[in-house]
């Protein structure tokens, strides 16, 4: 393998923690240049994939947010009955 090939193979990569072509192995543990290479795109798809991670919301604020959204609809939708148990007061209310 040689670095153009090494290129082409890092750009159609698609399935990562996979165990590498003895290749590329070959090819990144002489060549300085692809090896750096494939570290930042190892260390990129981490960050990336860090940044999809899901988080935890705080307490509440989902619902909060359902209130909000349902506070919205309904003062746009007056017609509409609104459901019952949802608590209303404490809501902003945009004019
Ligand atoms: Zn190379």
């Amino acid at each position: 393998m040689n670095c153009k090939d090494f290129l082409i193979w890092l750009q159609d990569r698609t399935i990562h923690n996979q165990p590498e072509d003895p290749e590329v192995l070959d090819h990144i543990h002489t060549c300085e240049t692809c090896n750096r290479l494939y570290c930042m795109d190892n260390c990129l798809e981490a960050c990336i994939q860090k940044s999809f991670s899901l988080q935890k919301l705080p307490h509440g604020l989902a619902q909060k947010i359902n209130q909000h959204i349902d506070h919205a609809f309904y003062s746009r939708h007056q017609s509409l009955d609104q459901p019952a148990g949802l608590p209303r007061q404490d809501l902003p209310v945009k004019k």
